[in-house]
């Protein structure tokens, strides 16, 4: 997989506004956010895009759900959040490295667009 903007964020190479951390994730807020809560969960190993996943992705997308749930009421989302994965530049993928967008903090409306 060729390096991505999120690839760079991982190494510290370009700034980003980190909420979380650990040996499998990292999550920042989006720089264009699309509600009052709007952070991306990224795996540190790269993945292009979900619709790429095997069954040796498993640990990873499980541990990145569970996560997305934490950081999403750490975040002051309550109950009450939506978690997007775009997969694929049909689908309005723009950045080829896996990622979550979390969403809250604001009513969602169904469906998406
Ligand atoms: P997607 O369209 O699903 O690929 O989402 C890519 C997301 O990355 C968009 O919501 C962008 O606003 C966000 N984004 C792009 N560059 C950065 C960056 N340097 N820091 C934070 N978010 C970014």
């Amino acid at each position: 997989m060729s390096a991505t903007i999120f690839s760079k964020i991982i190494a510290r190479e370009i700034p980003a506004d980190i909420v979380f951390e650990d040996e499998v994730c990292l999550a920042f807020r989006d720089i264009a956010p699309k509600a009052p809560v709007h952070v991306l969960l990224i795996p540190r190993q790269p993945l292009a895009k979900l619709g790429d996943a095997s069954a040796g992705d498993q640990a990873m997308l499980g541990h990145l759900l569970v996560k997305a749930g934490e950081i999403a009421r750490q975040q002051g989302c309550g109950d009450a959040f939506r978690v997007v994965i775009n997969s694929g530049a049909g689908a309005g993928q723009e950045v080829f490295h896996l990622h979550l967008h979390i969403l809250g903090g604001r009513d969602l409306g169904w469906p998406p667009g």
